[in-house]
C-alpha cells in the first residue's frame, strides 16, 4: 500500500506531463472503456491527491483512482510520439505526444460527480501534505477514541495519507507509546506528531523516499532547497523492520507485533510518552 506522499508525488507528475494538453484516454483492458470515451481528447486540467485518494480532472469531469494494495500508475516517456506497447492489464491509458501513463490493478477507477467527491473527502481526515490543513478534526477524533494511537494513525478518517512506515517512525521520533488510547494523548504530543508528519511527508514528496532518521531528514531538506537530490540517504528509518536490533536512543531491543493487520515496530524502552 503506497503512503500518501507517493500519491501526491504521482499527482504532481501527472499534472506536469499532461496539464494543458488534450491526451488520448483509453482503456486497453476494456473495463473503463465507456468512461474513457467521455474523456478522450479532452483537456487534462490537473491531478490532485487527498491522502491516498487520487483525482484526475479531464474535460470538466473527475476520475477517482484508488490504487489499493496492488495498483500501479506508471508514467513513461513516449519518445517521438510513438505509443508504447501495452503490457499487462491496463485499465486506463493516458497518452499525449510525449508521455504515456498506464494504470494497472487499481481498487477504484471511475468518473465521480461533484457531490461524490465532497463525500469522499469528508470521510477522510486532514492531510498533512495539504498546505495549511487544519489538524483539529484529527485531534477531536483522538480525544473521543479508546483505540490506541498506533491504530488511529493508520485510520484514514483520522489523518489521511499516513501508512505503516510513517506511523511507526513518527511515534518513535515523538517518543510516544503506540498502545496508549487516543484520548490519553496530550495536545502537545499530538501537535508534535502532526508537525513531524508535515515535515517528513513533504520530504517524501520531494525525494520519492520515506526518510525519517533526523540527520538524513536535515540532509534531504537541504538537498531539496538546493535542488540536488542524492540517490540514497544513509539510513531511512529508526524502527521500521529493525525488530531485534538495539534502539540507538536507549539500547532496548526494538519490538514488533501485529496491530490491525499491520506490523507495528516500536521501542518499549523510550517510547513512553502519552
Ligand atoms: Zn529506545
Amino acid at each position: 500500500m503506497p503512503e500518501g506522499h507517493s500519491l501526491h508525488r504521482l499527482a504532481r507528475r501527472l499534472t506536469a506531463v499532461f496539464a494543458g494538453t488534450s491526451p488520448q484516454v483509453t482503456s486497453p483492458q476494456g473495463r473503463f472503456a465507456s468512461s474513457a470515451a467521455l474523456l478522450d481528447g479532452h483537456l487534462f486540467e490537473r491531478a490532485w491527491a487527498h491522502g491516498k485518494l487520487l483525482f484526475l480532472e479531464i474535460g470538466g469531469r473527475t476520475v477517482h483512482v484508488h490504487l489499493g494494495l496492488i495498483g500501479k500508475f506508471d508514467v513513461t516517456h513516449a519518445a517521438g510520439g510513438i505509443e508504447p506497447p501495452v503490457t499487462g492489464i491496463v485499465r486506463l491509458r493516458i497518452l499525449n505526444e510525449q508521455y504515456a501513463a498506464d494504470l494497472r490493478g487499481p481498487m477504484v477507477c471511475r468518473i465521480v460527480e461533484p457531490l461524490e467527491i465532497e463525500d469522499l473527502i469528508a470521510r477522510q481526515g486532514p492531510d498533512p501534505l495539504q498546505p495549511g490543513a487544519d489538524p483539529n478534526p484529527a485531534w477531536a477524533k483522538l480525544q473521543r477514541s479508546t483505540k490506541s494511537i498506533g491504530e488511529l494513525l493508520m485510520d484514514q478518517s483520522v489523518i489521511a495519507g499516513v501508512g505503516n512506515i510513517y506511523r511507526c517512525e513518527v511515534l518513535y521520533r515523538q517518543r510516544i507509546g503506540p498502545a496508549y488510547a487516543g484520548r490519553r494523548i496530550k495536545r502537545a504530543s499530538f501537535d508534535g506528531i502532526w508537525a513531524d508528519l508535515v515535515r517528513l511527508m513533504n520530504v517524501g514528496v520531494h525525494t520519492g523516499r520515506i526518510i525519517t532518521v533526523e540527520e538524513d531528514v536535515i540532509a534531504a531538506e537541504q538537498d531539496i532547497a538546493s535542488g540536488r537530490l542524492k540517490a540514497e540517504y544513509d539510513r531511512p528509518n529508526y524502527v521500521y523492520q529493525h525488530d531485534g536490533e538495539a534502539c540507538e536512543r536507549c539500547g532496548s531491543t526494538i519490538r514488533m507485533r501485529q496491530l490491525a493487520g499491520r506490523k507495528l515496530y516500536w521501542c518499549g524502552g523510550c517510547q513512553r510518552r502519552t
